[in-house]
């Protein structure tokens, strides 16, 4: 029986440039119904806060990442999402292949953050994307930021200032380019798996006499969220629960849900072969063919990925089923329309099938 978790994997605190405090963030978390977050300040790793928060009935998981760049580097790209190292790498990040190698070997995931980060010149916001494209040995990308969406939408200030007072009509979908990224990726046989994050700061900042927090934790802990099936339910115990959460991202056990528009919880992507059914992250002989079936919480535009190819469609959709033969990885979007537009809504990792 599997079950399925929610949580967020990136956010700031006062430890780098964020502006709430640990305590703060499990708030939030609680308020937004999530079951853990991580956090990941810039360039430290912050040991010793990892623990269940509770309130009243709610329990949420807070466990510390970092994100790692070489703050020597202009512009200051290629950051790193760094899981479960368990010690500082900050010292290895002016070589984002050596960053990546000292990761695993400490037995840490590595995503790379933000892979496209536009520059926001109005605000003085510099192109954070990652750029060495050549390493290997990463986990995979988080595919979908919050915050680089709303920076690509800061090209003047009246524009800003209405995203920064709806900020409900930010989120429409990853970057068409991290997407085909992704995809190139994947068609070159490389397992990349994907998650999504918030990049949540608080920062509260100011335009002429209008002051507004640019986002509060709790609005973004209900927007971007990671999904994470796990084999068995969180136990309250803060090692083995951090096990189960780690190894099926590791895997690729997850998918990106934007909750805003309507809760994703209840996802499901699977793929049955004659003898074995596999999920998200998985890998699959074919044989004599596929079938691959999908389900999601309420009616979508559900596509089905291979290749960089949008091999299917099915509108209004609560349920699809399709038999594949071909080998490749295999990923699902489903969209909504949400705010006046059909938006992104669910973005699965891939099932990879193999002849
Ligand atoms: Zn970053
Ligand atoms: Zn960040």
């Amino acid at each position: 029986m599997t079950h399925e978790i929610v949580g967020n994997l990136h956010m700031h605190t006062r430890y780098s440039d964020g502006h709430g405090r640990h305590e703060d963030i499990a708030r939030a978390a609680l308020d937004a119904d999530l079951d853990f977050v991580v956090v990941t300040d810039h360039n430290v790793w912050v040991s010793g806060m990892d623990n269940y928060y509770y309130l009243g009935s709610k329990r949420v998981l807070m466990l510390t990442g970092e994100e790692v760049h070489d703050q020597s580097r202009q512009p200051q790209k290629n950051h790193l999402l760094i899981y479960e190292a368990k010690r500082e790498l900050a010292q290895y990040a002016t070589d984002p292949q050596s960053l990546i190698n000292q990761a695993v070997e400490s037995g840490g995931i590595a995503f790379l953050a933000h892979p496209t980060d536009p520059a926001a010149p109005a605000f003085n916001e510099e192109d954070l994307s990652w750029v060495s494209w050549d390493v290997r040995g990463y986990h995979g990308l988080e595919l979908w930021n919050f915050m680089s969406e709303f920076k690509s939408l800061l090209s003047n200030k009246p524009k800003a200032l209405f995203y920064a007072y709806n900020p409900s009509m930010i989120a429409s979908g990853p970057f068409k380019e991290v997407l085909s990224r992704w995809d190139q990726l994947l068609s070159e046989g490389r397992k990349v798996n994907v998650i999504g994050g918030s990049d949540a700061h608080g920062t509260p900042m100011s335009m002429g006499p209008l002051h507004r927090i640019i986002f509060p934790y709790a609005f973004l802990f209900r927007a971007i969220n990671t999904h994470v099936l796990i084999p068995e339910a969180l136990s309250g115990d803060v090692q083995r629960d951090r096990e189960r959460i780690f190894t099926a991202i590791r895997r690729g056990h997850c998918f990106v849900g934007y909750d805003l528009p309507a809760s994703t919880r209840g996802f499901h992507f699977n793929a049955q072969g004659e003898h074995e059914d596999v999920s998200m992250g998985e890998s699959l002989k074919i044989r004599f063919g596929v079938t691959l079936q999908v389900r999601v919480p309420q009616a979508a535009s559900i596509r089905l990925i291979h290749a960089g190819r949008e091999l299917q469609r099915w509108d209004g959709a609560l349920t699809t089923v399709h038999t594949v033969t071909e080998p490749g990885a295999y990923r699902i979007e489903a969209h909504i329309p949400y705010r006046g537009k059909v938006r992104g809504w669910i973005y699965s990792n891939p099932i990879y099938l193999t002849n």
